[in-house]
């Protein structure tokens, strides 16, 4: 997390309070950990490196047992720091099991709620409260002065088969659109140039009548310069959200829209809700409302009941739908999930080998669709010297000295290279 400082934050009194910050899984994680820094650095406390830091704040995710080990580990990292910090542990792991978190050491401190993580940190740390209702807490973090990632919905009540998402973060729950709104607008007056509007579920955004579309459509008229979505179920594509996407040109030409399976009979044992027809269908629908549209993707690998038949079907829908990119997940068995208490669990051996076949199909997918746009122009938003993200979420790398971060600039594809940036002349 950076720690330059907030342009629009007042002057505050420092109350030495130095805090660092250790943020793991989603971006709802990252926007809440930076949220929380900045009400924290509002209140006149430094950001800091962890070996610097009085407390450090751990944000835990939970949507693997792997992803449960790192949190731990961050945890126990923080701990043998030797300065001694007192650790404040939030996010999912911190929801589902606080005492595993708790008996890893004295220094422990969980916090489930987020919107009480910047008043534990002052309390354990003896710092005295102060009213945070006052606090200007421009958020801060990697890419600020381009990119800033806008929280507009948290929870979500789908409860796939395999998720322990819903049981951590509860049902959805929508920003108040004035809110994510007034965030957009201090963005913008910050110089920030793009927002993603991330959630869990960001589909179920509704807040008084207004759903995503409108949205949307508030967010744009503040003027920000480029709107990307973060991931959306397939079902919420629908035609006003296509509209929307079409008649705003500041909405980037990007969806990704989760598949978990490209077979039918997974797909229900998931408990998700569509079928890869449907789910074709509305790639074509969506690609013919917004030209140019790139669609990304997840896959879950090696569901309990998967055969070689449905992994199979997987690889043949990748091949089929052309999608720009593919987060592969080996499946992981959460307790407390219906899944977890299904008999017929895969060997991990053949997770892993089905994830590597998966794996190689998204990579050439994400190569064939870089090559389809090399000697295309691209709007590129420069991020950091020589490198930048197009409309379509592609990474573009291209020499060094044409624009600074934050500028707009048009260049021509003419090469991919082996990390799958477009080389780009101009
Ligand atoms: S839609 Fe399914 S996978 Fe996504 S958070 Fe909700 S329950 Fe989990």
């Amino acid at each position: 997390m950076a720690s330059e400082a907030a342009p629009s934050a007042s002057p505050v009194a420092r109350c030495g309070l130095k805090v660092a910050f250790r943020t793991l899984g989603c971006k709802v994680n990252q926007v809440e950990a930076e949220t929380v820094a900045a009400t924290l650095r509002g209140g006149g406390a430094e950001l800091v490196p962890e070996e610097d830091a009085d407390v450090v704040v751990v944000t835990t995710c939970s949507v693997t047992s792997e992803a449960d080990h790192k949190a731990r580990k961050a945890v126990r990292h923080a701990l043998g720091l030797p300065r001694g910090p007192l650790v404040v542990v939030t996010g999912c792991l911190a929801a589902l099991d606080a005492a595993s978190l708790t008996s890893l050491g004295e220094r422990v401190v969980v916090e489930a709620d987020k919107s009480a993580v910047a008043a534990r940190v002052r309390e354990v740390a003896g710092v005295p409260p102060c009213d945070e209702s006052r606090i200007t807490a421009t958020r801060v973090g990697e890419g600020f002065h381009t990119r800033a990632m806008v929280k507009v919905e948290d929870g979500c009540d789908n409860y796939c088969a395999y998720c322990i998402v819903p049981y951590a973060r509860g049902v959805p729950r929508a920003v108040p659109l004035r809110s994510a709104v007034s965030e957009v607008e201090a963005l913008v007056a910050a110089g920030v140039r793009e927002v993603v509007l991330t959630g869990i579920n960001i589909g179920r955004y509704a807040d008084a009548g207004a759903g995503l579309p409108e949205l949307i459509t508030a967010v744009a008229a503040t003027g920000i310069t480029r709107i990307r979505l973060s991931s959306i179920e397939p079902e919420h594509v629908d035609e006003a959200l296509l509209r929307v996407m079409a008649s705003t040109p500041s909405v980037c030409e990007h969806l990704h829209v989760p598949l978990q399976s490209g077979s039918d009979r997974t797909l229900r044992a998931m408990g998700r809700h569509y079928d890869t027809a449907a789910y074709e269908a509305l790639l074509a629908r969506a690609r013919a409302a917004v030209p140019g549209l790139a669609v990304s993707t997840d896959v879950i690998v090696g569901f309990p009941g998967e055969t070689e038949q449905d992994h199979a079907a997987t690889i043949a829908f990748m091949e089929r739908a052309g999608f720009s990119k593919v987060h592969v997940f080996r499946y992981s068995r959460r307790t407390g999930t219906p899944a977890a208490r299904r008999a017929d669990q895969l060997d991990p051996r053949t997770i892993a080998a089905r994830a590597a076949a998966v794996r190689e199909c998204g990579d050439r997918m994400r190569r064939a669709h870089l090559a389809s746009q090399v000697g295309r122009r691209l709007e590129v938003l420069v991020e950091r010297p020589g490198e930048g993200t197009a409309r379509d979420g592609s990474r573009v790398r291209f020499p060094v000295g044409l624009g600074h971060p934050g500028d707009l600039v048009t260049v021509t594809a003419d090469a991919v290279d082996e990390h799958g940036f477009a080389l780009v002349a101009w």
